[in-house]
């Protein structure tokens, strides 16, 4: 199909009533149009719906949307069905619904009138559903958060594996579309390989945030006392300081409130009324600190995050990179502060021992990269960049000096190895 640049912009204005389309966006909805496989990898918060909602709307038939979390897609058919007149236009199809329910999506997939039906894995796998696919017009099939894909990535779901194959029993030549965060290479040719989708175009945005500051300071047994003080040079700005354990989350939020600070505890541990109101507190600016495991995160979206403290590293640069990426979401200050000592690499190491062999390995090299990370003495942001593929001159680049190493270069006696990249 092809489309002329202009219908594209009134496209864009029509349905989502933006008038530019945000980085890669015009590219990658063009390459969708014109039925390539694709794959789209742009960080959190870079558009990425977008790139497969606004083609699914402009063409004939139903786009198949594979989504991991019911929530998710709930929130993306509500929006798509704001902007639309039309109820039919946006559809989920899992176990939640009912007979009647389920009549009602298939009837209106049936009548052209459904653009975009979004499925979990699990409901895709089903028979019932792949027969009756196989009988309509889909566009295309756009699988986002395709790193669950991946045991490399950081939420490996195997029932995505499956995909490839059900695509395949739904009909020959439907254009494949791929999206994730995720910029490891090693996850993007995972991906590629299982999708079987090798000739895809692809569209990578760059990985940098350049108005993130990142800082590694060595962990102490002071290490309350050095975030309490941070925390309280940051009087009244909003953020968030990860811990491993709920314990720990527990104990270092109410040492801060001993010490005057407005913060609150968030882990899987405690209730549901206790996690939303904890997080509506912090959205409606009520404290300024959450305390929190890495179940606090996901979904949340305060622009004004004005640092992100890690009082344990993570396991993965992956995970350093989503949860200090919180931070400076409106592109102001945004400083990333890691506390690191070896032992609690040893630590991390040790939770893994239980695990199933192969998966001790890639955790180990995973963390291997933390160590380098931690230990380097180059620029933060050139070694993250280059983790995830991309070069960086720290000269040149925005936010080239924005991190410890750079401003305060250690002395080369202090200096570690330099970790050759
Ligand atoms: P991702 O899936 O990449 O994390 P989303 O698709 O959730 O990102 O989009 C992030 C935000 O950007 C959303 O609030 C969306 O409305 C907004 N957005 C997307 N495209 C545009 C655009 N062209 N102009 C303005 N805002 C946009
Ligand atoms: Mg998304």
């Amino acid at each position: 199909m092809l489309i002329a640049k202009d219908d594209l912009h009134s496209a864009l204005k029509k349905y989502f009533g933006f008038s530019k389309f945000k980085g890669l966006q015009e590219d990658v909805v063009g390459s969708i149009l014109s039925g390539n496989h694709t794959f789209v990898i742009m960080p959190t918060g870079g558009g990425k719906s977008l790139c497969y909602q606004l083609p699914a709307l402009m063409q004939e038939g139903t786009a198949i949307v594979v989504s991991p979390l019911i929530a998710l897609m709930k929130n993306q058919v509500d929006a798509i069905r704001g902007v639309s007149n039309e109820e039919g236009v946006a559809h989920v199809l899992n176990s939640s619904l009912n007979k009647t329910e389920v009549k009602r999506v298939k009837e209106d997939i049936t009548n052209g009138i459904t653009k975009l039906l979004y499925v979990a894995p699990e409901s895709l796998t089903k028979d019932e559903n792949v027969d009756f696919l196989k009988t309509v017009k889909v566009s295309f099939m756009a699988i986002d958060e395709a790193h669950c894909i991946s045991e490399w990535g950081h939420d490996f779901r195997p029932e995505y594996r499956n995909l490839r194959h059900i695509i395949g029993r739904i009909g020959e030549n439907i254009p494949i579309i791929g999206l994730t965060a995720t910029a490891t290479p090693k996850v993007q040719e995972d991906i590629i390989k299982n999708l079987g989708i090798s000739g895809a175009k692809t569209f990578k945005a760059s990985f940098n945030r350049p108005n993130l500051y990142y800082e590694v300071r060595p962990k102490t047994k002071d290490v309350d006392a050095d975030i309490i003080r941070f925390v309280k040079q940051n009087e009244g700005k909003s953020g968030i300081v990860y811990c491993l354990s709920r314990k720990r989350v527990e104990e270092l939020a109410q040492v801060l409130q001993v010490n005057g600070v407005k913060a609150v505890p968030y882990h899987a541990g405690l209730d549901a009324k206790t996690r939303s109101s904890h997080q509506d507190m912090f959205l409606m600016e009520d404290i300024d600190v959450v305390v929190a495991t890495i179940a606090f995160g996901m979904g949340i979206d305060k622009p004004d995050v004005r640092f992100v403290i890690h009082h344990d590293i993570p396991k993965s640069i992956e995970s350093y990179y989503q949860e200090t990426g919180r931070a400076g979401r409106d592109g102001g200050e945004g400083h990333c502060l890691a506390f690191y000592a070896y032992k609690d690499i040893e630590k991390l190491e040790k939770f893994m021992s239980g695990k199933p062999v192969a998966e001790q390995e890639i955790g180990h090299a995973l963390l291997q990269e933390v160590v380098a990370f931690a230990e380097t003495s180059i620029s933060r942001r050139k070694f993250i960049l280059h983790y995830f593929g991309e070069e960086f001159d720290t000269k040149t680049g925005e936010g080239g000096d924005m991190d410890d190493n750079v401003r305060h270069p250690k002395k080369k006696h202090e200096a570690k190895d330099d970790v050759v990249i």
